[in-house]
């Protein structure tokens, strides 16, 4: 078994607030003199029931979090303390998601705060070598208006280089807000060339997938594990070649499956789907990108074969230049020749 910190991957699911380490939340609430619910900094991670009062209680949460960043200080210092700890596990290139309206009152606006979160992200690669681009999200629980406002501003700032947005997506909750209203903001994105990945799929079932897929067109879905539900969806999500950013952990946390290995992850991946892990808000769910596919190890049996197929399908499935993906894949085609410490250990 080699070791998967090492085997060189794609992070694509990372919430900016989601992403924050519990000692960074806990100076940030010291710094600012907010009292944080305990369940914040306490060990042990987040588990509440897939229906409306789990998803409150993850919200409520979440937002508490969101309160204490505060400045361009605390906003740059959480994308560099995202890249550090991605690049802590073996990931060459980071796609970090936002939604800037939450900063945007501490920071002069809805435009600085997307520019100190490209700033940041340019300087995390220079400093970190993991290549970090952005995703601005759209809130579902927010006027479809708002989303254009976002998906315009995005548009300016289009590219695959770090620091430059590569996609748009669309966040929260999924039983609210009509997927459909949001579809002129996706065509904003689409048309300055910026990936489509919006979350579907993962509080709600096929039929969401199947509403997603046809009003936004997505290149990713946030979750979709649930189009193994109705084998004609995950037939058309395989077909449109749409990858499924996978995350195990946050799918546990938020009560979609009772264990890791109710995740149907090897289904997924034996349709043809195309699959990359992430972490989605490890300051929660206590799991970063490296824990999950040591769940796909561990829970569902891939071998280093097989996790190597998924970390090429990361990258591949990352908005990253040619030259940084072909960099990462041949690093993964290194770790997979490189000898295994455990049979070399166990033949010596
Ligand atoms: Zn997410």
């Amino acid at each position: 078994m080699r070791d998967l910190a090492l085997l060189p991957k794609a992070h694509l699911h990372l919430h900016f607030t989601g992403s924050m380490r519990v000692a960074t939340l806990a100076d940030l609430a010291a710094e600012h003199r907010l009292r944080l619910p305990d369940a914040l900094l306490d060990a042990n991670p987040l588990q509440v029931p897939a229906d409306e009062r789990g998803w409150f209680r993850f919200q409520r949460l979440y937002d508490a979090a969101r309160a204490c960043v505060r400045s361009e200080a605390d906003m740059r210092r959480i994308v560099d303390e995202a890249a550090q700890d991605d690049a802590a596990e073996g990931s060459g290139r980071l796609e970090i998601q936002v939604d800037p309206t939450s900063y945007a009152p501490f920071v002069g606006g809805i435009t600085p705060a997307i520019e100190i979160v490209l700033d940041a992200a340019r300087l995390a690669t220079a400093r970190t070598g993991v290549d970090v681009g952005v995703i601005v999200a759209a809130s579902r629980m927010r006027h479809p208006l708002e989303a254009r406002t976002l998906a315009r501003l995005a548009a300016r700032h289009a590219g695959d280089g770090p620091g430059e947005v590569v996609g748009f997506g669309l966040s929260n909750d999924e039983r609210r807000g009509e997927t459909s209203e949001f579809a002129p903001a996706f065509a904003i994105a689409r048309r300055a060339g910026l990936a489509s990945v919006p979350h579907g799929g993962e509080l709600l079932g096929p039929a969401h997938v199947e509403d997603v897929v046809q009003h936004l067109r997505p290149d990713r879905l946030g979750h979709g594990v649930r189009s193994a539900e109705d084998p004609r969806v995950l037939e058309r999500v395989v077909e449109e070649q749409i990858a499924l950013e996978v995350c195990p952990a946050s799918n546990v946390s938020l009560g979609v499956y009772a264990s890791a290995s109710d995740v149907p992850l090897r289904e997924l991946v034996q349709a043809g789907a195309r699959v990359a892990l992430g972490a989605d808000d490890p300051l929660l769910f206590r799991s970063r990108l490296a824990a999950q596919y040591e769940i796909a190890r561990a829970a569902h049996g891939f071998t280093d074969d097989e996790l190597a197929d998924l970390a090429r399908a990361s990258i591949r499935a990352s908005r990253a230049s040619e030259s940084v993906r072909s960099r990462l894949l041949a690093g993964v085609d290194a770790w997979l020749a490189a000898p295994d410490a455990a049979e070399v250990a166990t033949a010596g």
